[in-house]
């Protein structure tokens, strides 16, 4: 997926911070684990990378 200028995915809904098409996402993205290793891997590179860090604290 393209992402913007702040980084994120340009399929993600920013008011809601979730996917703005979570039902159709493609396959890469179902494929992902939130919350693990890879998860937090990129986390943590994107938190060295960027002065915003993505909050883990997901509900
Ligand atoms: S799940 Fe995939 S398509 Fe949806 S916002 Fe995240 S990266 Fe983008």
């Amino acid at each position: 997926m393209a992402h913007d200028e702040e980084g994120w995915c340009v399929a993600m809904d920013g008011a809601r911070m979730n996917c703005g098409i979570y039902e159709t996402r493609p396959s890469v993205c179902r494929r992902f684990v939130m919350n693990g290793p890879y998860c937090h891997a990129v986390r943590e590179e994107y938190a060295q990378e960027r002065t915003r860090a993505i909050d883990l604290n997901l509900l």
